[in-house]
């Protein structure tokens, strides 16, 4: 059967890592979360109190960002420790989409997510997967879902793990990290020419996942 690369972009909270991950299993495949990976530096630069562009880029040199498996589940490493409860909260969501507009934080990031790719048989998740890091992906879904719905969905996770946001609150951080994310000089978030698009606003997880395993089979016949 023919290996591909499956590239998945869209807006925060749209259920991205959850689909790649359901889809990575299914296919046999390896899961590549992006964002976990400029979390991580956004992590390093928080613990280092590091805010100037020109420091974040000199320190570069001494972060190792990485994924290890525990009890199956992937978690994100930064100098081989395990950070992966520490990189989901709204303060390093923030950062991550503040520091990933640096050329060189996204250079360094992307050369490390392409060779990752080399063997095929990926799904990597991110905002330019399918326009930077694999432009010849096989497979590229642009996710989407209405800023409303992505701000209960992230309430919802938050609620889960014990932290008490405002909503109000959650909803603004979901359209200025929208804004950041689609208006950045660097590799602004945007659906590639050739990406089928997914609102899955109003989907259950079921016809989602239907739809988009139809979808990789499709490709994999070609
Ligand atoms: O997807 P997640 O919310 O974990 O990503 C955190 C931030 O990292 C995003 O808001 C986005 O600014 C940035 N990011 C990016 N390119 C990627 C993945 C994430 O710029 N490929």
């Amino acid at each position: 059967m023919k290996q591909i690369v499956v590239a998945i972009d869209g807006y925060s909270s749209c259920g991205k890592s959850t689909i790649a991950k359901a889809l990575a299993r299914y296919a046999g495949y390896t899961y590549v979360d992006t964002g976990a990976m400029y979390r991580t530096i956004a992590l390093y630069t928080l613990r280092h109190q590091l805010t100037e562009p020109e420091d974040i880029i000199a320190h570069l040199d001494q972060i190792t960002v990485g994924f290890i498996l525990v009890n199956g589940a992937q978690h994100a490493t930064l100098n081989g420790e395990d950070v992966e409860d520490s990189i989901r909260t709204l303060e390093v969501g923030n950062r991550a989409s503040q520091i990933s507009q640096i050329k060189q934080v996204r250079a360094f990031l992307v050369a490390q997510q392409q060779a990752m790719g080399v063997h095929k048989a990926i799904v990597m998740d991110g905002r330019d997967i399918g326009t930077v890091v694999f432009p010849n992906a096989e497979l590229k879904l642009f996710l989407t879902a209405s800023p409303e719905v992505r701000a209960q969905r992230r309430y919802d996770e938050l609620v889960e793990k014990g932290e008490q946001p405002d909503f109000q609150a959650v909803l603004a951080d979901v359209n200025d990290r929208d804004y950041r994310d689609t208006h950045r000089a660097e590799s602004p978030l945007r659906q590639a020419e050739d990406a089928i698009v997914v609102d899955n606003s109003h989907l259950t997880r079921e016809e989602q996942m239907d739809l988009i395993y139809g979808l990789f089979d499709q490709t994999i016949q070609q």
